[in-house]
């Protein structure tokens, strides 16, 4: 089974179609680590996408506050008055798709997924400190996992955690072959608003019979994105990172 991994979309539909077009004929099924919506100017046309084709979604800090599970007063400004624009252009139905889906980990076959960590769906897995109390708690050998919109991930053996890094600049992936002994926990990165200094949308793509795990980046138009951002009206501020992928 090959398996598309998507995270962190946030209503960026132009990053969403570069990635569908570039992974196109390379997976059985998609699975999304959660945050549809937030910060774009797409919620509507990725949430129905995302119902539509995705076999499983986790949950993610965005949605939660979108559909009313969570406060506004979790978000800085910027994600707020984002947040507040998703809430007026969704319908309620929608909206109770986002409410309705399922916190992580969700366990799937041979893989888990979360939206933050293993013990807690809301928290940044930024270094190997915080990725070491998930590993014991993995119920499969790989996991997949959002939030900090950082592509690369961890890995253990007898409790010693190593770092996967982001696929390099200039190039558009790298993959790893997952060795039997070891756990993996693994975020394929933002679809819709990467932070890791690459403004490419970020995905990957695990092969259970093969063995292994694809990360790639793909080039899509995010100044098509910036000035959908302009026109309706959200933080300009959104759209400067995009261009910068911070
Ligand atoms: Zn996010």
């Amino acid at each position: 089974m090959r398996t598309l991994l998507i995270s962190d979309l946030h209503a960026n539909l132009y990053a969403l179609e570069a990635v569908l077009a570039d992974a196109e004929g390379k997976y059985d099924q998609i699975i999304c680590c959660g945050d549809l919506v937030g910060y774009n100017p797409h919620p509507a046309p990725v949430l129905e996408w995302t119902r539509q084709h995705c076999s499983y979604v986790v949950r993610g800090n965005h949605d939660k506050v979108v559909s009313g599970i969570d406060d506004l007063d979790w978000f800085n400004d910027i994600a707020k008055e984002a947040a507040r624009w998703t809430i007026a252009v969704l319908s309620d139905d929608q909206r109770t798709y986002l409410r309705d889906l399922p916190r992580g980990p969700q366990t799937i076959g041979p893989l888990q997924i979360w939206h933050g960590s293993l013990r807690d769906e809301d928290e940044y897995v930024l270094s190997k400190g915080t990725a070491a109390p998930s590993f014991p708690l993995m119920e499969t050998p790989i996991g997949f996992f959002g939030h900090t919109h950082l592509q690369g991930g961890y890995f253990s053996k007898y409790g010693r955690v190593g770092v996967i890094g982001q696929v390099r600049k200039g190039q558009t992936e790298s993959v790893f072959e997952l060795e039997p002994d070891l756990v993996y926990m693994v975020n394929p990165g933002s679809v819709g608003q990467p932070r890791d200094q690459d403004p490419r949308a970020a995905y990957a793509i695990h092969d259970s019979d093969q063995k292994t795990v694809t990360l790639r980046r793909v080039s899509y138009p995010a100044h098509r994105t910036a000035e959908d951002i302009r026109r309706t009206g959200l933080p300009d501020v959104l759209a400067i990172r995009l261009i910068m992928g911070v």
